[in-house]
This record gives structure tokens, sequence and C-alpha cells, in this order.
């Protein structure tokens, strides 16, 4: 049987649409056999993806996706094969949880200056204990009709430097790598072509993620294309990191990216698999 992966995806406990229930049923049947459930900066829907992940013969790796700063940059590294319970790492989660809440409020006072009321109270009735990412804000801007997509939601109000952007200074990357390890698990850089940086500036910043601890990037995503997936594998060689392959999936609503959906892994990148086997 060919073994499918897929390390990067989002329940309800942070920005997803599915329960951790529901999107493991959707992993089973897009034929996936191995899946990391990474919601951004918390761990909550570990455990309930964990029994419907052996109740339907998956392979579940426990995960995360966690912000991070690097020189001013904001960073996604996911950690793969954590233990959620490590004390190093529940203390970074619980700082991240707390600069998110932070956030979020200022997000919504800014955007009560603009004449948007109520995004939080709302969005907070909504997500319960889960995370409040700026996907939510967006989804509030959509349904509350102040725009028409998440994108004009992004563009006009979210993005960086728009006008309810709040900038924050997430845990240092480094410190999230060695919690990560500290818990026996992966520090993966999550879709590293995402952060537009030049050729100079993603090796010296895979110089310095492989001299934390770092083990691993992103080479297959489920939006990249071939040639991005060849610079990416040149790179995890060069810097002697292994290769993760990860959807991102969030929502059924978005059909251009699907749980499981991803390209096969290029043969000269070592999987990052192998380093849990
Ligand atoms: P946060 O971590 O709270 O800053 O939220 C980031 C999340 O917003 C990402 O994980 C994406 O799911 C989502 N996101 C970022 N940019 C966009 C965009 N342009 N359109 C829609 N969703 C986005
Ligand atoms: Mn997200
Ligand atoms: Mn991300
Ligand atoms: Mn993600």
């Amino acid at each position: 049987m060919t073994k499918i992966y897929d390390l990067h995806c989002h329940s309800t406990a942070s920005d997803g649409a599915l329960s951790p229930r529901e999107l493991v049923a959707r992993a089973a049947e897009n034929a996936v056999t191995t899946l990391a459930l990474t919601d951004h900066d918390t761990v909550a829907g570990l455990a309930e993806a964990k029994i419907h992940a052996d109740l339907v013969s998956i392979r579940l790796i426990n995960g995360i996706e966690i912000s991070v700063q690097w020189e001013k940059q904001c960073l996604h590294i996911v950690g793969l094969n954590i233990d959620p319970e490590h004390e190093t790492l529940q203390k970074v989660i619980l700082d991240s949880q707390v600069m998110r809440q932070e956030r979020a409020e200022k997000i919504a006072l800014k955007l009560e200056k603009k004449g948007i009321l109520g995004a939080l109270l709302a969005i907070q009735k909504e997500v319960g204990d889960g995370m409040i990412t700026r996907t939510h804000f967006a989804a509030f801007l959509v349904s509350h009709c102040h725009v028409a997509t998440p994108q004009e939601a992004f563009d006009r109000y979210l993005g960086d430097g728009k006008a309810a952007f709040v900038s924050t200074t997430w845990t240092p990357l480094e410190t999230a790598v060695q919690a990560i390890r500290a818990s026996g698990g992966i520090p993966v850089v999550a879709h590293p072509l995402r952060y537009k940086l030049t050729a100079t500036r993603m090796r010296k910043l895979l110089g310095a993620f492989k001299n934390m601890g770092g083990q691993a990037i992103e080479v297959v995503t489920g939006r990249y294309n071939p040639d991005e997936m060849r610079i990416l594998a040149n790179y995890a060689n060069q810097f002697e990191l292994a290769g993760s392959v990860g959807s991102d999936f969030h929502s059924p609503t978005n059909q251009w990216l699907e749980l499981g959906r991803v390209a096969a892994l290029p043969d000269n990148v070592k999987p990052v698999w192998e380093l849990w086997q």
C-alpha cells in the first residue's frame, strides 16, 4: 500500500473549519496513512484527533505550528512528533497564547476605530477556548459584509501595515526550536517560500535554523508547483535538512487545497518521517 503523508493541517482548535474528529474522517476518506495535526499555537485538538485516528488506523503524529520571530520577521515553525505535555514546550505555547489574545484585543480596537463593532465578542463566542487568528477576523469581516472575501479582509484591514494590523513580537525562533527539540519533536520551517525572502536571506535563515537544532523544511505544500519544490529540495540538501510534506489544509470550502492531496516528496530529499520511524 502506498503511504500518504500529510504533516500540516488545522482544526477548530485554531483556524480550521473541521473539528479534529471531522478532520481525521476526511483524512481517512482521502486515504491519508500518516497525519500530523498542526494547529496554530495549541495542542488542544490532539487528544480528540488521536482517538479517531486510532479507530480508522491512521497514524497520528502530534504536531503544532508555532508563530515565531526571526530578525523582525514572523515565521511559522511546525513541530512534528512533539510531546504536547512537555514543560518547556508548554511554556512557549502559553506565551504564544497570551500574545495571541492580547493581539486579538488590539485588532478589535483598531476595527472599532473604523466603525466595525463587536468582532472580538463574536469571535470569542465562536472559538471558545480555541486560538484566535486573523482568519477569524477575516471571516467576521466577510460575514458582516464589510468585505467580500477573506483576501479583501487581509488587503484592507488585517495584512501587514493595513488599518487593523497589529505588529507582534512572537517567541524567538531559537526558543521555539529548542522547546520543540526538548519535547522530543522535530522543528520544521513551514511553507518557506511564503515569506518572500531573498535567496541571501533564505540561506541566512536556514543556516541559523540548522545551527539552532532545526531539522527539516517543508518541501511540498498544498500550494507549491514543481519549480518551487525543486528549489526547496535544493535548499534542504544544501543545509542537510530533511523534507516534509503538508497540505496546510484549513477548510473544505477551499477547493484548491485538499487534505492529503500533496505531491510526493522528491526522491533526492531525506523524508522527515525517517527521523521518527
Ligand atoms: P495569524 O497567525 O493569526 O496571524 O493568522 C494567520 C493565518 O491567516 C494563516 O495561517 C492563514 O490561515 C490566514 N491567512 C494569512 N494570509 C491570508 C490571506 N491573504 N487570505 C486568507 N487567509 C490568510
Ligand atoms: Mn492558518
Ligand atoms: Mn503557516
Ligand atoms: Mn498552517
